[in-house]
This record gives C-alpha cells, structure tokens and sequence, in this order.
C-alpha cells in the first residue's frame, strides 16, 4: 500500500557549492492527517525544509519522500499536485486579473478538464468563505482575503499536504484566527496534512506535533504538551514559551504543583480547581 507520510532521511542542504550547511542531517516523519508545526529562530531553515518538500529545492544529501515517491527533478509536478504551500506575502503569488483566474492557474499545470477546474473553483473559493469575490481583483482584496485566495488556489490542485509558511504572520490577530479556523474545517473535511511555519505560540500549542529547529538540525520532534513542560530548554536555545507555559512554570516553582502542562486558559484553570479540591 502506498505510504501516506512526508519523510525527511538525513537531509543535508546549502544553498551554494561551497557555501554553509543551511540543513544538517534532518530526519522526520509526518503522518498523514497531522498538523505538525515548525518552530525555530530566524534562520534556523524552516523555510528551506518546506521548499525541499515540495520541490522548489532539491537536497545534495539524503532523500525525501512524498507518499512513497522520492522528490527529484523528475517527479516534481506530481509532488507539487500533493503538497500545496502557501507564503506570507500574498501578493507576490497573484498573477490572475481576477479571484477566479487566480484559483485556476494554479490548476492549469496539472492537465484538467474545464469542467473540473470549475468545480473546483467553486468549492475552493466556497471553503475560504470567498464564493462572493470570484469576479473580483485580488490585489484590491484585504490582506486576510488575499490569503484566503492564496490558500483555495492550493485546494483547487486537491493536495494532501498544505504548507503554510509564516501564512498568517502579516494579519491582525483577529484575522489570524479566522484563516487557521477555516484551515482547520478544511483539514479535518479534507482529512489533510497540515505543516505550520509560525511564530505564533498560541497556534502551536493546538498542533499534534510540533518540529523545533535549531541551527539547521531537528532539535526536538513531540507533542506541545511536552514541548511545553520542558520549557527550560526551549529557554536556553532562546526559544519563547506561551503566556500559559510560563505561569504554570511560577505555578509549579512556588510548590503548587500541577498534574499536568496546561496548554491553554481553559485547562489551565481546570488544573487549578483541581489543586483547590485537594487542599
Ligand atoms: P528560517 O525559515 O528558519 O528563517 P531559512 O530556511 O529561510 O530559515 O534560512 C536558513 C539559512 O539559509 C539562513 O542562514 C539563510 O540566510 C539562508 N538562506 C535562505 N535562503 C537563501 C538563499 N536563497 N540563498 C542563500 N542563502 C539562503
């Protein structure tokens, strides 16, 4: 049966014949249906892991698969029809005159019949709440619009994997929110894979799992909730930990010791019910 998973093994990445290792040795793996987000200091290569993903770069060593097909020059088109990627700068992905156009070409190299690209259009621009702009300039959009156009025309190729790198750095927060809840509706009607670029800790404390990079390499692959509660490392590679993280930490220090890492307001008042019902 065909492997339904992104693997990364032991790849190493410079961007120049003699230049620096921007990757050294990367080995992971995400499974199909997962959200895993990547975290890390500026210049760490999340950006040039997600490029290697879908064949926008290539490795000089190691391998990376896509659902069971090596990435090479040869099989770029059909790995770019399963792993869309969505930047943060909206504008500099419109070529289209108008929303529609825009969805559609990002369709037109993967060989569709009309009536499909139409389809497509349709439930695309309908699963970003876009329905009513497709006859609308996509430069004259707001910034949460312009990603949200960005973001249907990598649904309309139908891919399995959606990255998403820094997407929603440059939106208020408010905006933020709305696009990750409509990815997440997708992701879960779509049974996705979803691959978060962000520096956003809130978002990454909602992930399944989450890649820190450090310095090129893969410093810690695990769920948030143990990312989290081991937040003085994250401290000494000069990583930031959520609002919620750190309180619990003081919680923790000044002897009230709590059952579990809280990841969010909710759980973490739920924790501290707990210990006023013990004392
Ligand atoms: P991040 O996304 O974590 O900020 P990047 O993957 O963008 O990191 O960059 C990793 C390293 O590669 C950095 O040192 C960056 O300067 C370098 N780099 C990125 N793009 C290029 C490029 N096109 N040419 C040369 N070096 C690059």
């Amino acid at each position: 049966m065909e492997k339904s998973e992104i693997e990364f093994r032991n790849v190493s990445f410079r961007y120049q014949e003699e230049g620096p290792w921007v990757l050294r040795n990367v080995s992971f793996t995400i499974p199909s249906s997962e959200w895993v987000a990547v975290i890390g200091h500026n210049g760490s290569g999340k950006s040039t892991i997600a490029k290697l993903m879908n064949g926008l770069l290539f490795p000089q060593e190691g391998e990376i698969f896509v659902n069971g097909t090596k990435v090479s020059r040869e099989t770029v088109w059909d790995i770019r029809k399963n792993v869309g990627m969505v930047f943060q700068n909206p504008d500099n992905q419109f070529v289209g005159t108008t929303v529609r156009d825009d969805v559609a070409f990002g369709m037109e190299n993967h060989g569709l019949v009309r009536e499909v690209m139409a389809k497509r259009i349709k439930e695309s621009l309908s699963a970003v709440k876009m329905t009513d702009y497709e006859l609308h300039e996509p430069h004259r959009l707001s910034g949460g619009q312009k990603q949200r156009v960005a973001i249907a025309s990598v649904l309309a190729v139908s891919p399995k994997y959606i990255i998403l790198d820094e997407a929603t750095a440059m939106l208020d927060p408010k905006g933020r929110k709305e696009i990750m809840n409509t990815i997440l509706d997708v992701k879960e009607q779509r049974e996705l894979s979803l691959i978060t670029i962000t520096h956003d800790l809130q978002e990454v404390t909602k992930a399944d799992r989450v890649l820190v990079m450090n310095k090129g390499e893969v410093w810690m692959s695990t769920a948030p909730r143990e990312l989290f509660a081991e937040k003085e490392k994250l401290v000494e590679i000069g990583l930031d930990t959520p609002f919620v993280a750190k309180l619990a930490g003081e919680l923790n220090s000044a002897g009230l010791s709590l059952s579990r890492e809280p990841l969010n307001h909710q759980e973490l008042l739920e924790e501290l019910w707990t210990l006023r019902s013990i004392r």
